[in-house]
């Protein structure tokens, strides 16, 4: 099908997320008649697995994909899912040949099966003849598996005819996979550009991710509270940056927040610092003040002198932490007043933790943020998102990821969505067929 040019100029606006939320467009899966069709959905099934018998340590991905999955068969669709898998080319054999043992999909069929409740045939290649024949016999509400994704040279490099391949498969594309919407390869971005606006959507899941994303980047209710935390400034510099122009109040925790320190003068001993980020630092601090933004930095830590749980401890102030002692968790003192800041926001963006949470004498301060994100949440009414990452996991930990507005399931691509880049994978589902 070839689209109009005034159709291409409406799509051209569907790159802007509030847009995408907000227009009743056809890329919604509501919209789309799976009867008799067969969907070819895009997962993000990279799970972690067990070392020894390669089951499912984890299947929280895979619950996540359910809803669109179950909406497809009830419509009386059928199911061609693919998915990548770890890091296959990465990690090749002696011999040089991919470790198709370790990186099959095939170890994630009984989890799958357990949690669906229907027969899932696998087939043992991503495209060929033996998953075209597969695809072409599917019946009404049947499901197949393909290989790993990445076992083909042609997924990292979003090659159009391995895409094109994929495509031949199915009637309808459908992408349910957040996770890597922000990566442009031949599963999640190029197989679009062989489907027609009428036989493409989002699933349920990556929907939600950019509708929820939406509530903290659009007109949020205010206050609007954020906090990043984390390792580095290197990964959240942009992220910071954009939301000096979106918040209220910006908390930053983790081992990021010594750099800002010790750029504003402090002494922070041998707490994390990237030296050549502190010019940067300054200028966010100048920036958080030109703006009006309530700029919190931890002003307390629990600093150690060592980095093991068994090291010993004290609360120091954080610009004065001597050589020899690093600051590890934020202090008494910075966990009230974070904490204080974040039961009377009305929107709320957590990413990253405040200190070394997978070490238990340094996971108070993250243990706090969360019990107050989660309170916010509940008594206070306030939408609140987890926006990947080590904080996902910090919350899953704590039992409180019911308790917050909605988690994300996708690191990177929530981060790249957050600092206003246009995801790739979103990108490709508001363009027109190309003309094959
Ligand atoms: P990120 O992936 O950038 O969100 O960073 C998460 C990591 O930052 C976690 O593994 C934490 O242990 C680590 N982290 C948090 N606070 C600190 C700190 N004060 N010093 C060193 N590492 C930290």
């Amino acid at each position: 099908m070839i689209i109009s040019p005034s159709k291409l100029k409406l799509r051209g606006r569907f790159l802007f997320l509030q847009d995408i939320v907000e227009s009743n467009s056809n890329i919604n899966i509501m919209d789309i008649n799976f009867s008799g069709k067969r969907a070819l959905l895009r997962v993000d099934f990279n799970v972690p697995l067990n070392k020894e018998n390669f089951s499912v340590t984890d299947d929280t991905r895979i619950r996540r994909a359910l809803p669109t999955i179950t909406h497809i068969l009830e419509e009386g669709g059928s199911i061609i899912l693919m998915s990548h898998l770890g890091r296959p080319m990465k990690k090749l054999k002696e011999d040089g040949s991919i470790d198709k043992e370790k990186f099959t999909l095939k170890h994630i069929v009984p989890c799958l099966v357990d949690l669906l409740g229907v027969e899932v045939k696998f087939c043992d290649e991503t495209v060929g003849e033996k998953a075209t024949e597969m695809a072409a016999n599917l019946k009404r509400g049947q499901v197949m598996l393909l290989e790993n994704t990445r076992f083909n040279e042609g997924e990292k490099t979003g090659d159009p005819e391995f895409a094109q391949a994929l495509a031949a498969l199915a009637d309808v594309y459908v992408n349910d996979a957040f996770g890597t919407a922000h990566r442009e390869h031949a599963s999640t971005t190029t197989v679009a550009n062989y489907f027609d606006e009428e036989h493409k959507c989002f699933g349920e899941l990556l929907e939600n991710e950019l509708k929820n994303a939406a509530k903290v980047t659009n007109n949020p209710e205010r206050p609007f509270v954020a906090i990043v935390g984390g390792a580095k400034v290197s990964d959240k510099m942009l992220l910071l940056d954009r939301l000096l122009d979106q918040v209220d109040t910006l908390i930053v925790g983790g081992g990021m927040a010594y750099t800002f320190m010790k750029a504003q003068g402090g002494q922070i001993g041998n707490s994390l610092c990237e030296e050549d980020r502190m010019e940067l630092a300054n200028d966010l601090v100048t920036k958080a003040r030109k703006k009006g933004v309530n700029l919190l930095l931890p002003s307390d830590s629990v600093v150690a002198d060592g980095f093991s749980n068994d090291a010993n401890t004290r609360i120091a102030p954080s610009n004065m932490i001597e050589d020899g002692w690093m600051g590890l968790d934020i202090g008494v003192y910075a966990q009230n007043e974070f904490t204080n800041n974040i039961r009377s926001a009305k929107t709320i963006l957590w990413n990253g933790p405040m200190g070394v949470f997978e070490m238990s004498n340094f996971a108070n301060g993250t243990k706090l943020v969360a019990q107050a994100v989660a309170e916010a949440t509940k008594s206070g009414g306030a939408f609140s998102l987890i926006g990947g990452g080590d904080s996902v996991a910090a919350i899953n930990q704590l039992g409180l990821s019911k308790q917050v507005s909605y988690v994300s399931t996708g690191g990177g691509a929530m981060l790249e969505l957050l600092e206003g880049k246009e995801l790739p994978g979103v990108k490709a589902m508001g363009e027109g067929k190309l003309e094959s």
